[in-house]
């Protein structure tokens, strides 16, 4: 039996620590690494109750990420070492200061209606998966800020897993590596992990949506900024001779489809140019536009989409300069997953062992995974009971998190067994 009051408790003082990630407007950290201090505060607090649970080697690295092992069982020494892995950061599009978590027990049904905005309501019709989770627990904010489900719920799954088994040496487990990261959220989550030092076989993070899935693919990622340059000069002397980016800028984000290849009006396979951030003034201007697509090779497509934008523009304005540089960020963790072929379907099969069935799902995002599949570590993504992330309407539920801490104690377990 899982301890649900103890995960609950976690989780509720995990999600109180604000480790919203810090972005300046040319996309560095804000404040080295990690991007914001409560990063470093909330991996103290768990080195602290890793090391209370007995795992002697729990540490925080000068980067703070946060590592520690569950010693396998006696016999499995040589077992494959399976790493769990969330991220300690959340999402600066919503404010994670001072987060006052609502817990609703027994869940009646229906939209429910945040305590302090009541603007803000999580409805049925928005989030179908309500439906599923009547009787259940479930966590909300009070509607100022969002929750930190995301990635929070998978950092107090991994723990209870830990103390799980710290509790039941009866329960056959290969090594197990925990590993917490920062600045996940602003695409920095791996930048300064050691993988040889991790030294897994086979890693999972726990960055997944609802219950019972495992993402098996995530997008390809590029990032393109766009950088914008016009001719300054005082307004009052400006007539035949002002070139104002800003105006620029708006007619070459007007060119930018809106009905086909935005995230606004794409679902599913299908790949996106999303603008998510303007700077600047009348001489020069930035915009940051994310290149999506689980086709890696469309990525190229979406970036010459974005240049003949620019090429059109700037003959509309003549004097103006457009330059469009592409970064790559990450990629489709399809790609890199076959190099450990037992990865998802012992994920699977763990699933199975406690009568439940996996559904295979994509993302529509990139997680640490995808990163660490790409560096030669293959990293499915498993479901956390997280839902609605980076949005005040946030939530999770607590069930769906037991869950995942026995998914994690089989899945420790499944890996220990001789495979067939
Ligand atoms: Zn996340």
């Amino acid at each position: 039996m899982i301890n649900r009051q103890r995960l609950l408790e976690r989780f509720l003082r995990y999600v109180r620590v604000d480790t919203t990630a810090g972005e300046d407007a040319a996309g560095q950290s804000s404040a080295g690494y990690p991007s914001s201090p409560g990063q470093l505060e909330l991996g103290k607090m768990l080195v602290e109750e890793l090391q209370a649970l007995g795992l002697a080697d729990a540490r925080q690295d000068s980067f703070g990420i946060v590592t520690a092992t569950v010693p396998p069982s006696p016999g499995d020494e040589s077992a494959p070492v399976v790493a769990f892995c969330a991220h300690l950061d959340t999402s600066p599009e919503t404010s994670g200061a001072g987060v006052r978590p609502q817990v609703i027990e027994n869940y009646a049904g229906g939209d429910l209606v945040l305590s302090a905005d009541p603007q803000r309501v999580i409805r049925v019709a928005d989030c179908p998966e309500l439906e599923q989770v009547r009787g259940k627990t479930l966590i909300t904010t009070d509607g100022t800020t969002l929750l930190g489900a995301d990635d929070k719920a998978g950092v107090a799954v991994i723990v209870e897993t830990a103390a799980w088994l710290i509790e039941h040496p009866e329960s056959r487990r290969a090594p197990v590596r925990i590993c917490f990261t920062c600045d996940e959220e602003i695409g920095h989550g791996t930048d300064h992990v050691d993988l040889d030092e991790l030294g897994a076989t086979v890693c999972y993070t726990l960055d997944g949506q609802g219950a019972d899935t495992i993402d098996v693919e995530t997008f390809s990622a590029d990032l393109a900024v766009v950088t914008v340059r016009g001719v300054e000069i005082h307004p009052s002397i400006a007539k035949d001779r002002m070139v104002n980016a800003v105006r620029v800028t708006a007619a070459f984000l007007d060119r930018l489809p809106r009905d086909t290849l935005a995230p606004e009006s794409t679902e599913e396979r299908q790949g996106f140019l999303h603008p998510y951030r303007i700077s600047g003034g009348v001489g020069e201007t930035t915009v940051r536009v994310l290149l999506r697509d689980f086709d890696t090779a469309a990525l190229a497509d979406h970036a010459q989409v974005l240049r003949r934008a620019a090429s059109v523009t700037m003959e509309d304005f003549p004097g103006s300069r457009i330059d469009v540089e592409v970064r790559p960020q990450y990629r489709n963790m399809a790609e890199g997953l076959h190099r450990e072929p037992r990865a998802v379907p012992f994920a699977e099969q763990a699933l199975e062992s406690l009568g439940r069935s996996a559904r295979k799902t994509i993302v529509r995002g990139g997680t640490d995974g995808s990163r660490f599949t790409e560096l030669g570590l293959p990293t499915p993504n498993l479901a956390t009971g997280q839902h609605t992330p980076h949005s005040p309407l946030e939530w999770a539920c607590l069930e769906e998190m037991v869950s995942s801490v026995e998914w994690l104690v089989a899945l420790a377990g499944r890996w220990c067994d001789r495979p067939d």
